[in-house]
């Protein structure tokens, strides 16, 4: 394993209270189990080779930050068969498979645009995820502790173990995910506007009943984790040298991305995630240049391994035409094969009079829109989204079918960091993007 990320500046980390407790946690990390496996992560890379070629499309979603009193059964279900019925409807719109990838089972860590919070005259570290400290604003909770990476751990394998069982246990199955978004269709204000792929849905699977086709994939689905990889501390000691190749997987989860903020050339993120074998994420955000994208490349993927590397964008959907076309022009040209996947949610926040942060959920589309224009008009593949979503009735963006105002955020925003699309708003951005498809 190349150690040489050690001697690099990593943004973005604790300061673990001395007194070594932040070894002892290593150390104990490093007798767990793995919680993927190297096989499976190379499956997902043969998968995501199939979107950088522009056979098959991504659903990225979850929470912006999980929490371990979040980890519970009725929370995952909701949010698993938002994610499966979300992915039913995009499978029918593109014709290509729908890899499904969950911000679930190890999104405890959150990078902060500022090391404090201040409320009511009062400054405080600022919660870093339930991974670093606690989310009470009291200066007791806000201190970094150790003890929390093992809580993630543990977190991450109840999660995971449970998604597993749902989307191989019958919870996944084809017919049912379709039936609920007739639901949706049914009881949503916008719903008339997608009966029409619903009914195309509705005779397509009738049809391959009357053929008698009733394969396993209508059953199961392929399901994989992901979420940032950001404390170097945790990410290290879940990686293992694989029996079968000898080289390193991160495995604390199937995908992981480099986030905005620690994505610097020199910075010990990207050196970490040089050295692993899985495939990799990064988000480029507005100021990203051509040079940047292509010296990330020339990083993380010097071999040119088809799946190997993924550019999350999240742009602005006021800027998303402007500033997209120059990367993507600049990639292909370099003959680089990369997945292209749009983060239209983290360019499109803001602070409400109120105080809450939030989205609109028509600039989430825009966005969305914007990335699909950019890419037909490149002749390149856009080739998947990557969403903050919930499966559970929150308000926490404005707009969507149920119109929800600013001066409904009160009435249930659960969210410890950024505002995610409730049930109804990610089936509708589902419908939507099938549209565009
Ligand atoms: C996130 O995905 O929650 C996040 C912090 O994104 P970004 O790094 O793109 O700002
Ligand atoms: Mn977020």
């Amino acid at each position: 394993m190349n150690d040489a990320w050690r001697a690099l500046p990593a943004a973005q980390q604790p300061e673990w209270p001395d007194g070594g407790a932040v070894d002892d946690a290593i150390r104990e990390l490093r007798t767990y189990p793995p919680l993927v496996f190297a096989g499976e992560c190379d499956a997902l890379k043969t998968k995501l080779a199939a979107v950088a070629r522009g056979e098959a499309f991504i659903l990225q979603g979850g929470d912006c930050a999980e929490t371990f009193n979040g980890v519970g059964a009725d929370a995952l279900r909701n949010k698993l068969r938002t994610l499966l019925q979300m992915s039913v409807v995009l499978t029918y719109a593109g014709s290509v498979p729908v890899v499904k990838l969950g911000r679930i089972a190890g999104q405890y860590a959150k990078p902060r645009s500022k090391p404090t919070e201040t409320r009511d005259g009062v400054e405080l570290p600022a919660y870093r995820g339930d991974a670093v400290n606690g989310y009470d604003f009291t200066a007791a909770s806000r201190v970094p502790d150790p003890s929390r990476l093992l809580r993630m751990y543990h977190s991450s394998a109840a999660t995971l173990n449970l998604a597993r069982a749902f989307v191989s246990g019958g919870e996944a199955d084809l017919r049912q995910m379709h039936a609920w978004n007739t639901d949706f269709v049914r009881d949503s204000p916008v719903g008339k506007r997608y009966e029409q792929i619903g009914r195309d849905i509705d005779k397509a699977i009738a049809f391959m009943a009357a053929c008698g086709a009733n394969p396993s994939v209508f059953h199961t689905v392929d399901f994989y984790s992901s979420h940032e990889a950001l404390l170097l501390d945790y990410e290290l000691a879940m990686t293992r040298i694989d029996s079968r190749t000898g080289t390193p997987y991160d495995t604390s989860g199937h995908f992981l991305w480099i986030g905005e903020r620690t994505r610097q050339l020199d910075g010990a993120h990207v050196e970490f995630a040089r050295s692993l074998r899985n495939p990799i994420g990064v988000k480029l955000g507005p100021t990203t240049t051509p040079e940047d994208a292509l010296a990330l490349i020339e990083r993380l993927d010097p071999d040119r391994e088809p799946g190997r590397l993924t550019f999350i964008t999240r742009m602005g959907a006021g800027v998303v035409r402007d500033r997209l076309p120059e990367l993507v022009e600049k990639v292909t040209a370099s003959g680089a094969s990369v997945a292209w996947i749009c983060d239209p949610m983290h360019g499109n926040t803001f602070e409400t009079p109120s105080g809450y942060k939030t989205r609109r959920f028509d600039d989430v589309i825009d966005e969305v829109q914007g990335f699909f224009e950019v890419h037909r008009a490149l002749g390149t593949h856009p080739g998947g989204v990557h969403v903050e979503l919930t499966g559970d009735d929150v308000t926490e963006c404005v707009g969507g079918g149920f119109a929800l105002a600013e001066a409904d955020l009160v009435h249930r925003y659960e969210s410890v960091c950024d505002p995610r699309l409730n049930r109804s708003q990610s089936l509708e951005l589902a419908f939507l993007v099938a549209e565009m498809l």
